[in-house]
């Protein structure tokens, strides 16, 4: 019996998801470079082992699935894929379909997407999201490229992702790289909502004194509320674990230098590319940063003085903060995929963006829920204006601005939240000051400015500096 798709590379995430299409009830032909680890994969399989086909050559997987084949590739980004596409296309038919589930970079799926179509094989990029938990039991799924190639595959990509309520996290996002994209975008979202948590449980931790446990509590109360999410819950987790060898709090044995990938990075280029302004995205990008130079952080306090100060905030306070910060992320991260959307001609469905994430990915909150009703309502009104939201800001932007001046008075950098109070003061003047920049631009480059009269005088009367 021929398999119903294929799957290449049975490393943590390939495995995960094969034997979630396994367990859905698909037959699913695998090969991996490595073919020991083919076979323990198929012998740790359990019962899922018999709708598992185990292929030792990629001909043989090519034969072991029923034409119009789908196969999927679970590879690292980057010359990996590439090469596997090389070795897979000449065994394909053109109504073959190959699916990059992996991290690839836009710019690399776009590039494939218009090679498939010269090749004559069809090509989806598609992000999966929530790590290898989610991969097994219901990942978020995006995907992009051609719509009738998704729509093929769409009912396997469905009964495995992660629900939400009865609608399935696995949805079309576009043509070409529309679904890595989206992927990009979540990261970048999710390294702003977890620097954003981190920079309130520094507050906890250094501006009022409180322990590791005591912190947990709040997170955990702050769960069972507006803030409801996975990365609030699993922050209140890390806070309560204890150290196996010290007995002392997990996170005061953890060093302060955070790892990262580069998909974060990714979305704050990404957003330059687009003059999209995502203010909260690049502060978390450059936090991370930040952490990691720690001998230059020990010199800084060496030479400038004692570190963060008590302060007198309370948990309401930064609840409040983090509200609004959210908030005000999400409408960046919206924002600029509105502006990708437009230049690269998908047609992103925003909702669907925001129904996505809802379940399976690691951004999920109930928070997504309600954006995906405000940009049901109106996909092209900012986040902040949707009335939900506006209301949501009008009641938590003064704590954001309290704890953002407490902590700027007391020596705690807090750039992700600063740096979405200052957007958001930005982006509710009505008279801003680049009039000025205007003014500087035309003294020293000639660049000329329009009038707010709109009197057609282009140049200003700088004398001979002009
Ligand atoms: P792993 O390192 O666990 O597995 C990599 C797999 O790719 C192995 O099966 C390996 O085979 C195979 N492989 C490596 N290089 C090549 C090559 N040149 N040609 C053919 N096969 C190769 O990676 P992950 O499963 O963690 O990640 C896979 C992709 O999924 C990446 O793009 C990653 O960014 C993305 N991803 C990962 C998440 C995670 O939480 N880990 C979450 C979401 C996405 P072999 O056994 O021979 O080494």
């Amino acid at each position: 019996e021929l398999a119903e798709i294929g799957l290449v590379g049975l490393g943590t995430m390939g495995a995960a998801l094969a034997l979630n299409i396994a367990e859905k009830g698909h037959r699913i032909a695998v090969w991996n470079r490595t073919g020991t680890v083919t076979d323990a994969f198929v012998a740790e399989a359990g019962e899922l082992a018999a709708r598992v086909v185990p292929t030792h050559s990629l001909q043989a997987l090519v034969d072991a699935i029923a034409p119009p084949r789908a196969i999927i590739l679970m590879v690292p980004a980057g010359d990996a894929v590439d090469q596997q596409i090389a070795a897979l296309r000449p065994l394909l038919g053109k109504d073959d379909l190959i699916i990059d589930a992996g991290n690839a970079n836009f710019h690399d799926t776009e590039r494939r997407s218009a090679e498939a179509e010269v090749q004559g094989v069809s090509f989806i990029g598609m992000g999966v999201s929530g790590g290898e938990e989610g991969a097994r039991h219901g990942p978020s799924i995006m995907g992009g490229g051609p719509r009738a190639a998704w729509d093929r595959v769409a009912p396997i990509l469905t009964s495995i992702a992660a629900r939400h309520g009865e609608v399935p996290c696995a949805t079309w996002m576009g043509p070409g790289g529309a679904g890595h994209f989206v992927k990009t975008v979540h990261n970048g979202i999710e390294y702003a909502d977890m620097q954003m948590i981190t920079e309130v449980y520094g507050l906890m931790r250094d501006g009022l004194g409180m322990a590791a446990p005591a912190i947990a509590d709040v997170f955990d109360g702050w769960n069972a509320g507006a803030l409801r999410s996975y990365l609030v819950e699993i922050s209140g987790a890390v806070a309560r674990a204890v150290d196996p060898e010290t007995g002392a709090a997990m996170l005061d044995v953890i060093l302060d230098a955070a790892g990262q990938k580069g998909t974060g990075r990714w979305t704050a280029i990404e957003a330059q590319h687009l003059a999209a302004p995502v203010p909260v995205i690049e502060a978390a990008v450059m936090a991370r940063n930040v952490s990691s130079r720690l001998a230059e952080r020990q010199a800084g306090q060496a030479a400038f003085g004692a570190g963060p100060q008590p302060v007198s905030l309370t948990v309401e306070d930064l609840e409040g903060a983090l509200m609004a910060g959210k908030i005000l992320c999400y409408a960046q991260g919206f924002t600029m995929l509105d502006a990708a959307s437009k230049t690269f001609g998908w047609g992103v469905p925003l909702p669907e963006c925001a129904k996505v994430w809802r379940a399976g990915c690691i951004i999920r909150s109930d928070m997504l829920d309600h954006m995906a009703q405000a940009l049901t309502e109106d996909p092209g009104r900012n986040l902040i204006l949707a009335p939900t939201f506006a209301a949501l800001l009008k009641q938590h932007h003064g704590a954001l601005r309290k704890v953002v001046a407490a902590a700027a008075l007391n020596g705690h950098g807090l750039p992700a939240l600063s740096a979405g109070l200052a957007w958001f003061d930005l982006m509710r003047t009505a008279r801003g000051t680049a009039n000025m920049i205007q003014g500087q631009r035309d003294f020293f480059g000639a660049h000329g400015f329009d009038r707010l009269d709109g009197k057609p005088v282009h140049h200003g009367p700088w004398g001979g500096h002009a």
